[in-house]
């Protein structure tokens, strides 16, 4: 995800200006729609799951605003994301289940979906496992970005993109 979401409009993004090393990595971000909604296998392996991490995060500090990303947007097909807003957070095989039926309307970004933006229906509080937390984590309201990014993410990696979560009216 990007770190406009809900701040208003997603700035453009000047591809002449980038230097070579960030056009390469740009070309790492999957933007195809079909390999997106494949959904990603679980990691059996701690190691495995956070050396994909890592990777995530150093192609995660190259995007222009980039705040989270999962392993399928670069081609790893494994259950493993990162998420960097207040905090680096990773999550390795991660389920999120919803507080409450509380949903709030977010203005999303992809970074696998340039330029493109969408306003969607998002749970406003949720708890998530993940296999390297042994406590359930809490996400909600007094962190949206966050909250809503932690979704994004996991939905990615169950082969969901925000256009799953389109909110009706903007249908
Ligand atoms: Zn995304």
């Amino acid at each position: 995800m990007h770190s406009e979401l809900g701040f208003g409009n997603l700035k453009s993004r000047n591809l002449s200006a980038l230097s070579t090393k960030e056009k390469v990595k740009l070309h790492d971000i999957i933007t195809d729609e079909k390999l997106l909604t494949i959904p990603c296998a679980p990691v059996k392996d701690f190691d495995e799951g956070k050396k994909i991490a890592d990777i995530l995060f150093e192609i995660l500090a190259d995007q222009q605003n980039g705040i989270g990303l999962a392993a399928n947007q670069i081609g790893i097909n494994k259950a493993v994301c990162v998420v960097n807003i207040t905090a680096p957070l990773w999550f390795l095989n991660p389920e999120f289940v919803p507080a409450n039926d509380a949903k709030i309307n977010f203005h999303e970004a992809c970074l696998s979906f340039p330029e493109k933006t969408v306003i969607t229906e998002r749970y406003k509080e949720i708890y998530v496992t993940s296999n390297n937390f042994d406590n359930v984590l809490h996400f909600g309201p007094w962190n949206v970005l966050e909250c809503v990014c932690v979704q994004h993410e996991i939905s990615h990696l169950l082969g969901k993109t925000m256009y799953d979560f389109e909110a009706n009216d903007e249908k």
